[in-house]
């Protein structure tokens, strides 16, 4: 984006946070790359990356100002996570995954949780620069149903929230979330009417680690964005008191609050993956020399090059389009954030492809760096629905008198 059309809070934060990545990540990353495979997840990343994130005051964006957070301005709040999410990821899309989950958690706390509980946990957030956060709704069952959403009781989840003397008892299991492994919270999903469609029948609630009937079962080793970690929990007759409920039925359309600033921030570390990729790409075109001159002068490798700027500027712009269209809260803004997130998915991977062929045998040595982006990349086709399904998701949106009613959909 322009500089120009930044506001100067944007300035400030995008500055930030770029000197933290090329002074703290980047370094650690290129020196360090082995621990990426650390099989030990509670050692993989120091605690010094996120105590640093910590210092420079971009862990607990999201936190209001009256818990002792650092709240940007509402008008472009989504614009400006935007802008950071993109920097962190251009260092480690992992890390971003980590201190990113907390800033849009954060946001559905500040809207759902009461007084008292925010008072609590924020506090713990802003004392722990290594506490995490979590979202849990995907279960083995598939998440896809979940995502378009199929409103009818056979597609509803399987973790089930019962209520029980002044409280809940919820019984069932998630998979695959992020900071699963070592969040100190969790938001987590149920199922509170099986007579009902998800939407009227899905309820949330506060789940601490610490809470009686909670395991987390496992820490799944995935191929990339490795230093997030991802995480199984299991529910076996987890007590909640009334106060831990977040939203009653109505959960998932409350979640919106969650979603649509998650697909933006998703797609900007999507952004910052891909502008890492052209960045080294760039570099090593104009300084490695093959059939007599620097790549960049052979006209296929200037051509790829081509490519790769084109389909970042294309993101950039769409991101830009749809991330002002959230903090507008204008009406296309949940069809706008469907296709960023697909379309920021399919170019970044294009974009790895080309930096990773452009670098001929060293695209794919480990300790090279380049494949790793290749693998992040990767990683964000699924995330946050998969390809396909954010495409029913944006037919629907537009069409929702036709194509929105197929399939058992509200
Ligand atoms: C790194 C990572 C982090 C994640 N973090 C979180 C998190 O923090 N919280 C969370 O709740 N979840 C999280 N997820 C889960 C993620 O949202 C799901 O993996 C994703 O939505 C796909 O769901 P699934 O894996 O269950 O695939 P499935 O739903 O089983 O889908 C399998 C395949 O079938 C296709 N498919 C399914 N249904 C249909 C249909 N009706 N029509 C056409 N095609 C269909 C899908 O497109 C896909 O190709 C994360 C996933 C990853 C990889």
């Amino acid at each position: 984006m322009d500089t120009a059309e930044l506001t100067e809070e944007q300035r400030m934060m995008r500055q930030t946070c770029r000197d933290y990545v090329d002074e703290v990540v980047i370094p650690f990353i290129r020196n360090e790359w082995q621990r990426e495979w650390d099989m030990d997840p509670d050692s993989r990343l120091p605690n010094a990356i996120l105590e640093k994130a910590d210092e420079v005051g971009i862990r607990t964006l999201g936190v209001p100002e009256e818990f002792g957070g650092l709240e940007l301005d509402p008008a472009t709040e989504v614009k400006t996570f935007a802008i950071i999410a993109e920097e962190i990821a251009r260092g480690d899309s992992g890390i971003a995954d980590k201190i990113i989950q907390n800033w849009k958690v954060a946001m559905l706390l500040r809207n759902l949780a009461p007084k008292h509980l925010q008072e609590k946990w924020f506090a713990r957030l802003l004392e722990d620069p290594q506490f995490l956060l979590a979202h849990c709704l995907t279960e083995p069952r598939g998440a896809s149903d979940r995502w378009l959403p199929y409103n009818v009781p056979e597609a509803s989840m399987h973790t089930r929230a019962v209520r029980h003397k002044d409280g809940w008892l919820i019984n069932g299991r998630k998979q695959f979330i992020s900071n699963g492994y070592d969040a100190g919270l969790f938001v987590v999903y149920a199922n509170s009417n099986p007579e009902v469609g998800m939407l009227q029948g899905t309820s949330s609630f506060l789940v601490p680690r610490d809470t009686p009937g909670l395991t987390i079962a496992r820490c799944n080793e995935t191929m990339g964005c490795r230093f997030m970690n991802n995480g199984e929990l299991v529910f076996e007759d987890m007590f909640l008191p009334e106060d831990h409920l977040l939203a009653e039925n109505n959960a998932l359309g409350r979640a919106g609050i969650y979603f649509r600033p998650g697909k933006i921030v998703l797609a900007a570390k999507n952004l910052g993956v891909g502008m890492r990729a052209f960045e080294l790409t760039s570099d090593y075109a104009q300084n490695y020399i093959q059939g007599g001159s620097v790549l960049i002068k052979h006209q296929a490798v200037a051509l790829r090059l081509a490519d790769m700027a084109t389909r970042i500027e294309a993101v950039r712009a769409l991101l830009d389009r749809a991330s002002r269209a959230v903090d507008a809260n204008s009406p296309d803004a949940d069809t706008l954030c469907n296709m960023i997130k697909l379309f920021a998915s399919e170019e970044i991977m294009k974009v790895a492809t080309h930096a990773m062929e452009l670098h001929g045998g060293n695209g794919v040595m480990l300790d090279f760096g380049i494949e790793k982006l290749f693998r992040d990349a990767a990683i964000f086709l699924h995330m946050d629905a998969t390809v396909d399904i954010s495409k029913f998701k944006i037919v629907k949106s537009m069409f929702p008198h036709t194509a929105g009613t197929y399939a058992g959909s509200a």
